[in-house]
């Protein structure tokens, strides 16, 4: 049975044209053009209530800042729910969330229907956290003044996974992370740059030995850069016996970059 994929990702946001914008360009705008995608925006100030559509307000207990208000945030929740395929998994970029990942792009990628959220202000009301969001998500240890970047970034990496979406030349099978390692270094013309050189496999037309070298530089640049990623991959013979060549090329493991 062919597996489930994504169609369409509806960003709840104060700042539509932010999202607009990211989504007009590159692999995303493509694939959006071509319809691998939807992308669509709810903005919560189209579900305030009051006259001056508000949709903050300042925190109970008082303190700096404004909270995003329940009834906005659920609102236009509730809308990009009915507008899209059923079972809609709906997630908040916070900065208090699970680290993204590769991972987690790929798991995502599988939803019918992705409703990311993106706060502003202090962020949200803690009440449309307990009974609308499944999930929270952060890019990283540092704070956003709003959740829409972080949300197409999301976005970017969940639709260049899906497959026919990126071209030969863009290839996401040896990215970075893709198979628990770091990407090789990539080089182009011309070969010799302000006395600097192409290593000369890569010129020698042996596919064998480039495709041995690349995968050589993935295992040392994990190894030297993540050796995390490194410690919970099985690796064969072949790659033992690669990442050894590696290591001993740069003596005693200490500072090699
Ligand atoms: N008071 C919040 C805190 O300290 O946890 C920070 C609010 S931040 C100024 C406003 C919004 O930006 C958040 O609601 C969230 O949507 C977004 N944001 C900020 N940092 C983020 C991060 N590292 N990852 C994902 N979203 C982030």
């Amino acid at each position: 049975m062919a597996r489930r994929q994504i169609e369409r990702v509806t960003v709840v946001t104060l700042f539509p044209q932010l999202v607009q914008a990211v989504a007009e360009h590159g692999v995303v705008g493509r694939a959006i053009g071509e319809g691998a995608i939807r992308l669509a925006c709810e903005n919560p100030r189209d579900f305030a209530t009051d006259k001056h559509r508000r949709v903050d307000d300042r925190p109970f207990g008082g303190g700096p800042g404004m909270v995003m208000q329940f009834a906005p945030v659920v609102g236009a929740i509730r809308a990009a729910r009915a507008a899209g395929p059923e079972g809609a998994r709906v997630v908040l970029l916070s900065p208090q969330g699970e680290r993204f990942s590769h991972d987690k792009a790929v798991t995502l990628g599988r939803q019918a229907h992705l409703i990311l959220v993106a706060g502003r202000y202090e962020g949200l009301d803690e009440r449309i956290v307990e009974s609308e969001i499944d999930e929270e998500l952060s890019l990283g240890d540092f704070v956003l003044s709003g959740g829409e970047l972080a949300a197409m970034a999301v976005v970017d990496s969940v639709v260049r996974l899906l497959p026919g979406t990126l071209g030969h030349a863009e290839s996401a099978v040896e990215d970075s992370y893709s198979a628990g390692l770091l990407d090789h270094p990539h080089y182009t013309r011309p070969a010799s740059v302000e006395g600097l050189q192409v290593p000369e496999v890569l010129q020698s037309g042996d596919h064998a030995a480039i495709e041995r070298w690349r995968r050589q530089q993935r295992l040392g640049r994990t190894w030297l850069r993540r050796p995390d990623l490194l410690e919970v991959l099985v690796l064969s013979d072949e790659d033992k016996a690669l990442l050894e060549a590696f290591k001993a090329s740069k003596g005693d493991g200490q500072d090699h970059n």
